[in-house]
């Protein structure tokens, strides 16, 4: 299965090939963690799911890499503003750990309900101070650095290549910058990477560096963890748009700017969800977050299906219809597993495990037919991964009159590792065939009817199929013996 990818840096769809065959190697940007994420927050952690879980299904074994950040990030993303953390804490009564913990529960709360397989590596930016002091200390050594009023500086005008990657032109950056609030700065595009004069007095997490006593910039947590996990060149990383022109931009620069080599090889970034054509923000308040629409009566995976029926790069409008929609279309997906469920006679497909790696071991047993529309739907995966129109796939599959119930489910069982909507679950909880206990309660109608037909009572016989008919469950004499199916 070929996989084609959208490269931020270049703006191509471009094959991928993975640094080492057979694996590949993922950091995509984690949650601050001062608030819960909001609806907007939780479609890149979707799509970055979404991405490994494909790329196992191709035969790559996944290294997925995520961050928590808990110091560090500004309200403004180019260093300008308050520390969300802090004044998180602040607001709540609480320590900053304190804040970061309970958020960073809620957070894996949520991507768990919604089916969001928990990245390999978690790492909180608070446990890697030194790795970022040891990364400072190259750049600083390899003269890109200067310091000034207290605080680190990375010298953009010493990277050539800043920019690249969002198609910024260096002799516009002063020009057209807005006003700053840090005068120490050369150029406003300058960053800190490391900040010692606080402009916060009771700066809560404070660690000695070579720099005097303080805290890291934001963007350096990023480069730091990932090359721990993943080497100093790894395949993939991602995050939402607002990312590529400030924190990824200075992410490449400082990564670059320390090691010489080239860092990342493929940039992949998700389109914003916006609400009432507005952008969600969390920092401005009044978000929606997963627990506000559980609470209007939604399930995580209606969510999950809203939005698996945009593209990533596709900037999606997030309404309640919209999620009506989506719950719906899921309700008829499930009555449809449910239905294909019960006309199978013996035991169901089993599911396949999301975290394997390779094709799925029935693929090879299945139909022509059944198999057209799995290689239909890695051909739409495979295609910047076109979740629409994998979904349309799953529907087709599904509704195909051609195919047999078994084979339907097995092979969307299979697309499922993929899209990650229980499909064996809501085929288990109904079918019947594979609950013992309703199986064992038919067992025990088909002997209780025999009883009665050996007592000449034909009547309770009677009824007693009568009353299973009510339920949608058919009783077929034959000559091995009575058998039951759903109707
Ligand atoms: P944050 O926790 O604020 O650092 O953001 C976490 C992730 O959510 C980042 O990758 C952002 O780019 C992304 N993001 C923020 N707002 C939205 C939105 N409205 N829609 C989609 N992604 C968003
Ligand atoms: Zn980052």
């Amino acid at each position: 299965m070929a996989l084609t990818l959208f490269n931020t840096l270049g703006r191509e769809l471009q094959a991928f090939e993975p640094l080492v065959p057979g694996s590949v190697g993922f950091y995509g940007c984690g949650p601050t963690v001062y608030n819960f994420a909001h609806i907007g927050n939780l479609r890149p952690y979707t799509v970055h799911d979404l991405l490994m879980r494909t790329m196992r299904r191709s035969g790559l074994a996944t290294r997925h890499v995520m961050n928590v950040t808990d110091v560090g990030h500004l309200t403004g993303d180019d260093d300008s503003g308050d520390d969300k953390m802090v004044r998180s804490a602040a607001e709540r009564g609480k320590s900053v750990l304190e804040v970061a913990a309970f958020y960073t529960d809620a957070f894996f709360r949520d991507t768990g309900l919604m089916n969001i397989l928990r990245p390999d590596v978690v790492c909180k930016a608070t446990e890697h101070i030194g790795e970022m002091i040891a990364l400072i200390e190259r750049i600083e050594a390899n003269g890109y650095t200067y310091s000034t009023g207290g605080n680190l500086y990375f010298d953009i005008s010493k990277f050539p290549g800043y920019g690249e990657l969002a198609r910024l032109k260096m002799d516009e950056l002063q020009a057209g910058a807005r006003i700053e609030v840090d005068e120490n700065k050369r150029n406003p595009h300058d960053f800190v990477l490391w900040f010692t004069k606080s402009k916060f007095e009771n700066q809560a997490l404070v660690w000695d560096s070579p720099w005097g006593r303080g805290y890291p910039g934001w963007h350096i947590e990023c480069s730091a963890m990932s090359m721990k996990y993943l080497g100093e060149t790894f395949d993939i990383h991602a995050g939402g748009i607002d990312h590529i022109p400030i924190h990824h931009t200075n992410e490449i620069a400082q990564s670059e700017a320390a090691t010489g080599k080239k860092w990342v090889r493929y940039w992949v970034h998700n389109e914003f969800i916006v609400v009432d054509k507005g952008k969600m923000s969390k920092s401005k308040g009044g978000f929606l977050t997963l627990q506000s629409l559980l609470d209007e009566g939604y399930q995580a995976l209606d969510y999950r299906y809203f939005l698996l029926g945009g593209h990533y790069r596709s900037q999606l409008q997030f309404s309640f219809e919209g999620l009506d929609g989506a719950r719906n279309a899921r309700a008829g997906l499930a009555e449809r597993v449910r239905m294909l469920a019960g006309k199978v006679a013996g035991p169901l497909p089993a599911a396949v495990d999301a975290r394997s790696v390779g094709p799925s071991p029935l693929r090879g047993s299945l139909s022509e037919a059944a198999r057209k529309y799995l290689d239909a739907f890695d051909l739409a995966l495979g295609q910047d991964l076109s979740t629409p129109r994998a979904l349309a796939e799953l529907w087709g599959l599904l509704r195909d009159p051609g195919i047999d119930a078994s084979e339907a489910l097995a092979a969307a069982f299979d697309m499922d590792r993929v899209l990650g909507l229980d499909l064996e679950k809501e085929a288990a909880a109904t079918a019947g065939a594979e609950d013992p206990a309703f199986t064992a309660e038919m067992e025990g109608k088909i002997a209780e009817r025999a009883a009665a037909k050996a007592a000449r009572d034909y009547a309770g016989a009677d009824a007693i199929r009568a009353a299973l008919k009510e339920r949608g469950i058919v009783l077929e004499d034959g000559p091995s013996g009575t058998k039951w199916k759903r109707a």
